[in-house]
């Protein structure tokens, strides 16, 4: 073929204000990488990652040893949570922490807003049937140990929750509704403030899952009045496999809501071992255990980088690489049978973008031997997620086409 799409790539990667940052990303020698489509899924490592976690284990681990807990690894989920709110969440400091895993954060922020909503007499939770599995599975969970009831709302499967859907399945009985501010599958990207104000307009409090958004997409918590919020560190915000989650909890839920998980370092003056346990004060109190703080050193290296990009000009090459995507899907695989399930408006657009047809599944297991990686969802959908500051438009231009040979 081809290809006047990696002409019209290049002159995109050649005025790309942020295409300096490609190189700052680890590329091991010998890789077979053609094209990765799944920085929404797993981001990539910044090679200063790898120095970030080797001085660690040299100087701070080895050196100072039990030290460092005192130095700066106890305040790390605190200190670390402030940067990561004032970088990409808009959060003021103070509410914001790192640590557990975005399912034990779901728990321990869900079960303390519907406890505490329940001794009002408010014991529905509002979800989406699209929304990310584990998230509806805990809504199932505390439903069952609290007794509280399921509202499903039913979205369109290209689009998403809206805020006149919401405002009509919640009310008196609300305890607590919880959405995704970028559909997983889709890539809708949620009306925050606006769903945010239906739910408080009848009593309810939000939580907002940011898995698909932080890092990729602005968010600004305080401004939009979100109640609760929690995402993940591994996605775009390359903190590496399995790094920890991070929570928001706005200031006005603190010393109120109280989480379930009533561990020792959550524990007002926690070095006293004292009998009984007494929630510290502040963000303090959603902590449970001892901090990952090995693997909060990718998030660490990471933050700098974002910081100094913008999250703004992160999503402005985002829409510019879903958009130049979207022009080769419609004018060369779409003849091929392929459907476009993801919102085309910016303003529901994430980062990502899903298309669908049948046989897709073995085509994934193709490209991934051929160094394309994008990956594959129930049913016949491959996500094409555009890390934007480790993506190129040559990058997306290459493995377009590597598909379209699959399927001609
Ligand atoms: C990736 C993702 C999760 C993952 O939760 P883990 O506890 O890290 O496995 C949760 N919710 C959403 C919306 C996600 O995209």
């Amino acid at each position: 073929m081809p290809n006047d799409a990696l002409a019209r790539a290049r002159a995109l990667d050649e005025a790309d204000p942020l295409g300096a940052y490609l190189h700052r990303f680890l590329t091991p020698e010998g890789s077979d990488l053609v094209a990765y489509f799944d920085g929404n899924s797993l981001g990539r490592p910044l090679a200063r990652t790898a120095d970030a976690l080797d001085r660690f284990v040299r100087v701070e681990w080895g050196g100072r040893l039990i030290r460092g807990w005192d130095e700066r690894w106890m305040d790390l989920p605190l200190t670390l949570g402030d940067r990561l709110g004032s970088v990409a969440l808009g959060a003021a400091p103070g509410q914001t922490f790192v640590g557990d895993s975005t399912t034990v954060l779901l728990y321990k922020l869900a079960r303390a807003a519907v406890d505490e909503q329940l001794v009002r007499g408010r014991d529905e939770i509002v979800l989406d049937v699209d929304n990310f599995p584990t998230d509806r599975y805990v809504l199932e969970g505390i439903a069952a140990e609290r007794g509280a009831r399921l509202v499903w709302v039913e979205p369109s499967p290209v689009d998403g929750v809206t805020r006149e859907q919401i405002a009509e399945r919640v009310g008196p009985r609300t305890a607590l509704a919880v959405f995704s501010h970028v559909a997983y599958r889709s890539g809708w990207r949620a009306d925050v403030p606006g769903i945010t104000a239906a739910v408080h307009e009848v009593g309810g409090l939000v939580l907002w899952d940011l898995c698909h958004s932080g890092g990729a997409v602005p968010v600004a918590l305080d401004e939009w009045d979100v109640d609760l919020a929690v995402g993940c560190t591994y996605k775009y915000l390359n903190g590496g496999p399995g790094s920890p989650a991070y929570a928001y909890v706005a200031t006005r839920h603190h010393g109120v809501l109280q989480q379930p998980v009533w561990g020792w370092l959550g524990r007002q003056d926690a070095f006293a071992m004292a009998p009984g346990y007494v929630a510290a004060p502040g963000i303090r109190s959603f902590v449970s255990g001892t901090p990952p703080v090995l693997a909060m050193v990718p998030l660490e290296a990471y933050l700098e980088l974002l910081a100094e990009a913008g999250v703004d000009a992160v999503r402005a090459k985002s829409l510019a690489l879903t958009d130049f995507a979207l022009s080769v899907i419609d004018a060369r695989l779409a003849p091929l049978g392929v459907e476009v399930v993801s919102p085309r408006d910016h303003a529901h657009r994430g980062g990502h973008i899903s298309i669908r047809r049948p046989g897709f599944r073995e085509v994934t297991r193709r490209l991934w031997r051929q160094g394309v990686i994008p990956d594959y969802r129930e049913p016949d959908s491959i996500r094409i997620g555009l890390a934007p500051l480790s993506t190129s438009f040559a990058e997306v231009a290459r493995g377009l086409a590597a598909l379209e040979a699959q399927l001609r």
